[in-house]
């Protein structure tokens, strides 16, 4: 493996890194210093990579899956030897803890491998002597995989690459504006074990990702991000008739029931909740209590949200990192805002010391005690540090209010009673539903998201399906 620096950042079209006239840059979270800069893709740009996508793609799509497979396997052991030096730069753009970076590059080249061992086989329909029909699976074409700033990076670039690169396809990764060092180094990387043009990278403005999402030439999109942005995706995917995947926000309920271990499952929910600071797209973002242990289990709550040391993420103790960028900073201070404004109980933390003074955009962690189930800080999605946890008493009442969100993305139960745990889980409605824990994903599961939260599947053999288009062929023997 050829070494890889992680000090200067370039687009790499069909094969090549390439700088542009005009460059931005990038903000560590934890100390507002300026990151290096970082392409600004043209128009020009767009249309290269496109074209260098469409050359590689007949003898990508040629190249024998098993090789594609080998060779995705081999990037992903580059991956590992490199996950300390992607570590450190992820932490130093997102803002999570060293820790948690290093281990979502060994994740990543663990979800590479995972795709590089499914299969696709054919499935024979009909063999009879005088008929044969089968069912195969051809790689779309040029895909495109747009990326968001916030929970994971270098995760979500192998959601998509991985899929694309095993079934065939090739692929330009769009990262976010606000997080695109890990992705542009990933992509760079790749250009060791893939032919030019297979997969691609475009760093830009917000002007860039509509250039790739119009494109005719464009056969698939993949998008992770909001579910605003991720509309007007599909709206610019329409008149191409364009296949699309939509991995959007959500509002994730995690139900409490009364027969817990409630010191334990307190801890983990403090973790599910304010893991990388709130920003998660499958982070609980909505806590249901049973009322007859509420208030033992907020006790245990507040004592394990209080532990949380928030800080620099280069720092060994620090638990919770910075939020990623100031748009997101402002957000959540207007979500606190509007706490106050409604007269909220903060059982842990303090509104007027939530968001510390200095260098950074620090949030200390905040739980809003029994809000209405009508206030803001429970129908948005805070994606910050701020649980709002609610009680509840009958099942069929707190499904209800569970569901009642227009995302589907996530949800848990938690409970002893196995029978009672899937008897509620069923009923729920999001693509993810864990019992007894939250925001786990392997990559043989199928991720999606319900209802606002999504279209198409992430992960799981239909992940991979993802990027193919069946193609029945029907033989009839001796019709000639
Ligand atoms: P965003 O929608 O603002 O941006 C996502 C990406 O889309 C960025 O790369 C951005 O540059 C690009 N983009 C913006 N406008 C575009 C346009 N018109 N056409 C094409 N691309 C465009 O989202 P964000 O703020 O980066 O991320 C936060 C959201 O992402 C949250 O709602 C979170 O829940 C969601 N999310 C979902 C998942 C999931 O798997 N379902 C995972 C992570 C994040």
């Amino acid at each position: 493996m050829s070494p890889i620096n992680f000090e200067s950042f370039y687009n790499v079209i069909d094969g090549k890194l390439e700088a542009t006239a005009e460059t931005r840059h990038g903000i560590n979270p934890a100390t507002l210093e300026k990151l290096p800069p970082v392409p600004i893709s043209t128009h020009r740009d767009v249309n290269r990579a496109i074209d260098a996508a469409k050359s590689a793609a007949t003898g990508w799509a040629a190249t024998p899956m098993e090789e594609r497979k080998q060779r995705v396997m081999q990037y992903a052991d580059a991956v590992i030897a490199l996950a300390d030096q992607f570590g450190q730069m992820l932490t130093t753009e997102q803002g999570k803890p060293l820790s948690f970076a290093i281990g979502e590059a060994h994740a990543a080249a663990t979800f590479l491998k995972g795709f590089a061992k499914m299969d696709l086989p054919e499935r024979v329909i009909e063999d009879t002597e005088h008929r044969r029909v089968v069912t195969r699976y051809v790689p779309v074409g040029v895909c495109v995989g747009i990326v968001p700033w916030n929970c994971m990076s270098i995760l979500e670039v192998t959601f998509k690459m991985g899929p694309a690169l095993v079934s065939g396809c090739t692929i330009i990764l769009k990262p976010s504006p606000f997080t695109p060092y890990c992705d542009i180094k990933m992509i760079e990387l790749a250009q060791q074990f893939f032919p030019p043009g297979v997969v691609q990278v475009l760093s830009g403005d917000g002007s860039l990702g509509p250039l790739l999402t119009e494109n005719p030439d464009v056969a698939k999109i993949s998008f992770t991000g909001s579910t605003a942005t991720g509309i007007r995706v599909s709206q610019s995917a329409a008149p191409s008739l364009k296949k699309v995947t939509l991995e959007l926000g959500g509002n994730d309920p995690a139900i409490i029931c009364s027969d817990i271990d409630i010191p334990k499952v307190a801890a983990k929910a403090a973790m599910k909740a304010f893991t990388n600071s709130g920003q998660v797209c499958i982070s609980i973002e909505r806590l249901y209590g049973h009322s007859s242990i509420y208030d033992q289990f907020m006790v245990e709550l507040l004592e394990a949200t209080k532990s949380l040391i928030v800080g620099n993420g280069m720092n060994e103790l620090t638990n919770l990192g910075p939020i990623q960028n100031e748009m997101q900073y402002e957000r959540l201070r207007a979500f606190v805002a509007s706490i106050e404004h409604d007269k909220l109980t903060i059982a842990a933390g303090d509104s007027k010391n939530a968001f510390p003074s200095g260098n950074g955009y620090f949030m200390n962690p905040l739980v809003v005690d029994n809000p209405p189930e009508d206030s803001r800080v429970v129908v948005e999605e805070p994606f910050g540090p701020i649980l709002p946890v609610l009680k509840w008493d009958t099942e069929e009442d707190v499904i209800k209010r569970a569901n009642k969100s227009a995302g589907g993305l996530g949800a848990s139960v938690w409970s002893r009673d196995a029978v009672q745990a899937e008897r509620m889980a069923v009923q729920l409605q999001a693509g993810m539903v864990w019992i007894n824990t939250h925001a786990e994903l392997q990559v043989d599961a199928v991720f999606r998201g319900h209802k606002h939260s999504g279209i198409g599947s992430e992960l799981g053999i239909e992940g991979l399906k993802a990027y193919c288009l069946t193609q029945s062929i029907v033989h009839d023997k001796i019709g000639a």
